[in-house]
């Protein structure tokens, strides 16, 4: 077992409690990681160092430029340990190798990105409508920020919080998921390594009831972003509700990949294999409703059948394996439950459609990739996320159902269309409710490219130019030069 300590107020420590949990690869069903088990001691601990460390000592008195070259440093540092944090992940949540190696290259660009912006945050001199006055606006960091992440991109969705919320100034509390700590404390390391000054970051490990709700409930966090399941989000609203903490939440989806019969059916067949059975579907964006236009339908599914039946299941590890097991013990049980759900609602299975007995499959938490049809879209299985490899496909015959389809959800947090029709191309992301929509592609993101939900899935948008100000608070700010109250009873 490799023995992890958490890093806070720039010193590694066991919890308070002394006590520790054990992370399971789920390839090969066995515990390799001992994690600190944190509680609100050690939450309270972590909070006052990133208080003291924004309210006095070096990183307020660092210039914005000098902020934003430690985020470089940083982003160099993760480029050269990009293996050595690709594998950690790996064994903590059974990704394959070759996607998070590829996210752990990727990382780097949101720390030159918003380190680049830390610099470039200007105010604004306003032709205030008051004679004599001058006004500015600056933008000022709202100071402890508690960044909560999931475990299906464990450093990718925390970097997507720590970058901007560090380029703008503030502090940091990171609570990763007690699936998958081990990634963002060696990340820890690296941030000590630039010369982030101590409690400027902190990571805090644990259980969601026993570090996430102290955190978003301390009185000295400012700003909270989760991401994360429905559930866990609604009480991270309610609880930063009580004091008004800024919050932003990237949540769920059930994300439509819509098919028209002017496709290039080839192509639609490879993104919609990949938009939802990559990671094992555990990706908030999988498209994990396939709209298909009823003309093409037979088609297309049975080349989904196809391409899909030669996928390789097995370890992550292995560059040639296609399809990872399922992440944690209960998500699996999760994705079982829902196989039998499509069964029970009449859908028929057409492709896997429970665990997996291939050789190799059988001690980690392998299910076959699983393809439904016969779904209509007011079944649960069109309408709750699973969150694994489970593709519902859903016919439709004109533009208009299909947009009525896709938007007949709670969710909204992306979705794929696939045309050969530039009309279509163009005007139809218009009409679909989601954050992010794909015209002849699926699951791309980027540092620059704003990502965020509609309706459930979520609030305020990580990524992009407008992250920053996600981080920052307008200052308005009137100078009167001159004193002269004529009527202190009268507002002038
Ligand atoms: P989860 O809600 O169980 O846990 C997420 C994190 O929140 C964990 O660190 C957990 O310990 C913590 N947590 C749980 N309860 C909490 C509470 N009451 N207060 C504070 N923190 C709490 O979610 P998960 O199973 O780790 O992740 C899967 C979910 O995340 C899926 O629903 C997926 O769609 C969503 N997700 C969304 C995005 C996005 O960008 N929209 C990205 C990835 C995953």
């Amino acid at each position: 077992m490799e023995r992890f300590r958490m890093y806070i107020g720039g010193e590694w420590c066991a919890a308070v409690g002394g006590e520790t949990f054990a992370s399971m690869n789920p390839a090969t069903g066995e515990n390799w990681a001992d994690i600190p088990k944190g509680d609100s001691r050690d939450v309270d601990i972590a909070v006052r160092a990133a208080h003291r460390a924004f309210t006095e000592g070096p990183w307020p008195a660092m210039t914005a430029s000098a902020r934003g070259m430690l985020l470089h440093r940083l982003g160099d540092l993760i480029a050269q340990n990009a293996e050595r944090l690709a594998d950690l992940e790996v064994r903590d949540n059974g990704k394959l190798r070759a996607e998070m190696l590829g996210q752990m290259k990727y990382l780097p660009q949101w720390f030159y990105y918003f380190g680049g912006m830390a610099d470039k945050i200007e105010g604004a001199v306003t032709p205030i409508d008051k004679p004599g006055m001058f006004h500015y606006v600056s933008y000022e960091p709202l100071g402890v920020v508690a960044a909560i992440a999931p475990w299906n991109s464990p450093l990718l969705l925390a970097t997507w919080k720590i970058a901007p919320a560090l380029a703008a100034g503030n502090t940091i509390v990171v609570k990763p998921s007690e699936f998958s700590s081990a990634s963002t404390l060696l990340l820890a390391e690296l941030v000590e390594q630039a010369g982030v000054p101590a409690g400027v970051f902190n990571v805090v490990t644990g259980f969601g009831l026993d570090v996430g709700e102290p955190l978003v409930k301390h009185p000295l966090v400012a700003r909270v972003a989760f991401t994360g399941s429905d559930a866990g989000g609604r009480r991270v609203y309610q609880n930063a509700a009580a004091d008004f903490k800024r919050v932003s939440l990237e949540l769920g989806g059930k994300s439509a990949n819509v098919v028209f019969e002017d496709a290039d059916l080839e192509e639609a067949a490879k993104g919609v294999l990949s938009g939802v059975f990559a990671a094992t579907g555990q990706t908030c964006m999988a498209g994990s409703r396939l709209l298909v236009q009823r003309s093409v339908h037979d088609r297309l599914v049975q080349r989904l059948v196809e391409l899909m039946g030669d996928a390789r299941l097995g370890d992550p590890l292995d560059p040639s394996t296609h399809v990872g097991p399922v992440s944690t013990p209960p998500q699996l049980e999760k994705v079982l439950q829902y196989i039998d759900i499509a069964r029970r609602e009449g859908a028929r299975c057409v492709l896997g459609g429970g665990r997996s007995t291939r050789p190799g499959c059988e001690k980690g938490l392998f299910v076959e990739p699983t393809i439904f049809t016969g779904v209509n879209n007011r079944m649960r299985i069109a309408q709750e996320e699973v969150f694994g490899p489970l593709l519902v496909v859903i016919p439709f015959d004109t533009e208009d159902e299909a947009v009525a389809l896709a938007n007949d959800t709670q969710y909204g947090l992306a979705a794929g269309v696939w045309t050969g029709d530039m009309e279509r191309a163009l005007t139809l992301p218009k009409r679909i409710q989601a954050g992010t929509v794909w015209v002849n592609a699926y699951r791309v993101v980027s540092y620059m490219a704003p990502f965020g939900g509609f309706k459930s899935s979520g609030i305020g948008r990580e990524n992009g130019q407008r992250a920053i100000y996600e981080y920052l608070e307008a200052k308005s700010v009137y100078i009167n030069p001159k004193p002269r109250i004529a009527n202190p009873f009268v507002l002038g």
